[in-house]
């Protein structure tokens, strides 16, 4: 089963449940990895199964980055706050340079996740089809 990480910054969490809440369906036919406040949030609030790392600033992007690197991981939405410094900003651009390395898709705005999940519907109707 193919794993998608999600991970938002603060003020992109409402962002990422009003996401979450759309593609909720096909979602479920992933295994889910996030950052922990992001995590428990799309738990919490849809009861998806969720393996939750933890909070990106204590280290929770460089956790999803080792799983990028060993290949665990093969889609990332990362709903970055473009407008907000991080303390962790070290963190988050060297998890950005690992989906380069790794050639892993990652979406860091709202469309480009549509996108991305919009691709992946469709080709889980193309493998249901061959089925
Ligand atoms: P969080 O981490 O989901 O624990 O808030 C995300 C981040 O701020 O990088």
């Amino acid at each position: 089963m193919n794993t998608i990480a999600l991970i938002a910054h603060d003020k992109k969490k409402n962002e990422m449940l009003e996401f979450v809440g759309h593609h909720k369906d096909l979602l479920e036919n992933f295994h889910l990895v996030a950052t922990k406040t992001t995590g428990t949030l799309i738990r919490d609030t849809f009861g998806l199964d969720i393996e939750t790392m933890m909070s990106g600033p204590l280290g929770g992007d460089q956790q999803i980055g080792a799983l990028v690197a060993t290949e665990q991981v093969q889609f990332v939405i990362f709903l970055r706050d473009p407008l907000t410094s991080q303390p962790h900003e070290p963190d988050i651009n060297a998890l950005l340079r690992l989906c380069d390395v790794h050639n892993i898709p990652l979406a860091t705005n709202r469309k480009s996740a549509h996108i991305l999940l919009s691709y992946l519907a469709e080709k889980g109707r193309e493998s249901d089809a061959e089925a």
